[in-house]
């Protein structure tokens, strides 16, 4: 650790004076949203080590009032993040179905075959890559936790644990590696170093090679109040209008967009090079360009008033949940993920509240929820203990997790999310209560 990494941990190198956007350098004086103090969400809480401190990090995002970009500037090392990360996007069958449905796309449009090279930023465990091997198509996964790389590995898919970054693109490209197709899915918001990091991919792109982005998209996020989508993993919470900047720097430009229902609501870019003339401008682009700018994306008064509706959230949800617990009815949650976390904390939702959480992902089990210490337990355990609600913590997935798990009607329970605002499933509706 240097000794840089050290000061931005102790909250030394980050004062008002010395916070500069990571894409423009201005003063960054606007804030969008204060969570407060919170753990890293990943950094789930072994049984073991119950007894044990945790660490408690600021957690405030902002908007940069020269070129847009929200950020949460870094108060973690990237050490301290990625080496043990505990998410596996594997757990999720839709997000699989997605993958899948990328890879057939991508090979039809883009004509990708056995001559071709594929590589995947934080390419996790593999999931979405091996579509690529079942085709026979050369790729390589770039993952910098170390767990997950290894388990990429074992499966077969060609996988190197790096920081990506200008030095490893470059080395790549040296070596004879540069990509017909670079895929980042929800990898730009977590690359603090964001130049670096999209130099690396203006690196490795051949001269017609294709870059394609996935990320939530911000003006979901507004809309829909997903402020549980902030964290100290993800620096940068992206527009059509603040990416197509950070590209442009680095001579990529945007030529098509896809607009996805995943992680709330997705955008999926499509750039290639300045200089490249085999990827034709479609209208999708200016057309949301457009949208963007009406919902006011590039000014500063659609980002004000964020903070109180996020306050308002906060009261009914726990209005609901003290009057759940008033009337004697158990709550428990299904789901333990990242963007649970910071909802919980920023709530202060604890074993008071909330009696425990289930999850598919054994890495999560036996642990306890950072900062609340909510206890995470097997998705058995909704049938033997019969929860009267089941809050579903990734309410992007909802609509999935309520029919794999629709036994809990069996006992009158009931599934409630908290995003956009509090909503009960009773009749196949999610109502408002
Ligand atoms: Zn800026």
């Amino acid at each position: 650790m240097t000794i840089a990494d050290y000061s931005v941990m102790q909250g030394t190198a980050s004062d008002d004076t010395s916070r500069a956007c990571a894409n423009c350098g201005a003063t960054l004086q606007d804030l969008f949203v204060d969570l407060g103090m919170q753990p890293p969400c990943q950094a789930f809480v072994p049984n073991s080590e119950a007894d044990a401190t945790e660490a408690f990090y600021p957690l405030r995002a902002y908007v940069c009032r020269e070129c847009f970009l929200v950020q949460a500037p870094s108060t973690l090392s990237p050490g301290e993040i990625f080496t043990q990360y505990a998410y596996f996007s594997s757990y999720s069958d839709s997000w699989l179905d997605h993958a899948r449905r990328y890879t057939d796309m991508a090979v039809e449009r883009f004509g990708l075959n056995a001559e071709s090279f594929v590589v995947e930023l934080a390419s996790n465990d593999g999931y979405l890559l091996r579509n690529f091997v079942d085709r026979g198509i050369p790729c390589l996964g770039v993952e910098p936790a170390l767990n997950v790389a290894a388990v990429a590995r074992e499966r077969g898919i060609p996988t190197m644990t790096e920081f990506f970054g200008v030095e490893v693109g470059r080395k790549l490209a040296q070596d004879g590696r540069s990509a017909d197709l670079v895929i980042g899915n929800n990898v730009l918001a977590q690359c603090p170093d964001i130049h670096d990091f999209v130099g690396g991919i203006a690196e490795i792109l051949k001269p017609d090679g294709v870059l394609t982005l996935e990320f939530p998209h911000l003006v979901r996020l507004i809309e829909d109040r997903q402020f549980d989508t902030i964290y100290h993993e993800h620096f940068f919470y992206f527009s059509l209008l603040s990416t197509r900047n950070v590209l442009a720097q680095h001579g990529l430009r945007v030529f098509d967009v896809d607009t996805l229902p995943t992680h709330g609501g997705s955008l999926r870019l499509y750039a290639c090079r300045d200089t490249s003339t085999a990827h034709q401008l479609s209208d999708r682009v200016e057309a949301l360009a457009a949208e963007e700018h009406a919902f006011g994306i590039g000014s500063l008064d659609r980002y004000a008033g964020f903070q109180e509706q996020v306050a308002a959230l906060k009261r009914s949800v726990l209005r609901f949940l003290i009057d759940a617990k008033e009337q004697g009815k158990h709550v428990a949650a299904y789901g333990a993920p990242g963007k649970g976390n910071t909802l919980l904390n920023f709530c202060g939702i604890r074993t008071d509240l909330i009696d425990y959480a289930v999850d598919r992902a054994p890495s999560k089990q036996d642990h306890a929820t950072p900062g609340t210490r909510i206890p995470v337990f097997p998705p058995e355990r909704l049938r033997d203990t019969r929860p009267d609600y089941v809050v579903i913590m990734p309410w992007n997935l909802k609509d999935e997790i309520a029919e794999q798990h629709r036994y809990i009607s069996d006992w009158g329970g009931e599934f409630v999310i908290f995003l956009p605002d509090v909503r009960v499933l009773r009749d196949g509706e999610w109502s408002n209560v």
